[in-house]
């Protein structure tokens, strides 16, 4: 299914809500935070789970803002050359615990040298969401792969899994804003995503089936690494 990557009206309107809410939101977040760290050094050792749980749903305001924030302010500040190579192993390293605390495994297999210009961080932040739904897709002998390759002029990453799939209804409704099946879903993550990969010049293909698992491929302009460009490519 091949999703066009078009703003509609009604994530204008969210975009300039967004915008004014995350900031003041976030700021106190992060404080907090910070005192339940410090708190929690301080407690007796049958406290300390709550604490872990307290931080941890804190990250998950957190990264909620993040995505929000992204859809408002989308503007990437520059392009740099980046090797997808080392993109991916650094969030093989983010993600590890996280698959492997669903029971999932995690597995990367990635070519070297795969140089393509974008923002490490919004990539990251994109990825991160695409495997965070595999994570969450994933059941018993959950697996999860991601490779990157080049093909035909191309940095390609898959993404695939065999968790829960999904039909055709559901692939056409994805980066909708607020679509979800899940309970505790926000329906940002690839509306996020699929802004991301498109101010990078880049595009991303779902292939799934219910019952069977999904692949997601994601594909950016493959560039040279001995191209002589300014630091900052402004988008
Ligand atoms: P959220 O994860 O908060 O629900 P997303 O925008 O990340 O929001 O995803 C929207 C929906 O797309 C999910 O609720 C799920 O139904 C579906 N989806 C996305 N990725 C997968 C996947 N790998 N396997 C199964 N369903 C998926
Ligand atoms: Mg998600």
């Amino acid at each position: 299914y091949n999703h066009n990557l078009q703003r509609t009206e009604k994530m204008q309107i969210i975009s300039d809500l967004a915008a004014s809410v995350a900031h003041e939101v976030r700021n106190p977040l992060q404080v907090t935070r910070g005192f339940l760290q410090l708190l929690a050094g301080r407690s007796d050792e049958a406290s300390k789970p709550y604490f872990d749980l307290a931080a941890k749903e804190l990250d998950r305001a957190a990264d909620i803002i993040t995505d929000f924030l992204t859809f408002a302010k989308p503007e990437i500040d520059g392009l740099h050359l980046l090797d997808m190579s080392k993109e991916l192993r650094n969030i093989e390293a983010m993600i590890t615990p996280l698959a492997s605390m669903h029971g999932g495994v995690l597995h990367v297999d990635v070519q070297e040298g795969l140089y393509f210009l974008g923002n490490s961080s919004k990539l990251k932040q994109a990825l991160i969401n695409i495997v965070k739904n595999s994570i969450e897709a994933i059941g018993a002998d959950g697996r999860i792969a991601i490779l990157g390759t080049a093909e035909q002029g191309d940095v390609v990453v898959r993404i695939a899994d065999n968790g829960v799939g999904m039909d055709e209804e559901q692939m056409a409704k994805l980066g909708i804003p607020f679509f979800s099946t899940k309970s505790k879903g926000t329906g940002l993550g690839l509306m996020v995503t699929f802004r991301i990969i498109e101010v990078m010049k880049g595009t991303i293909h779902f292939v799934s089936a219910k019952g069977k698992g999904t692949e997601v491929t994601i594909r950016f302009p493959l560039a040279n690494n001995n191209e002589t460009l300014p630091d900052e490519v402004p988008v």
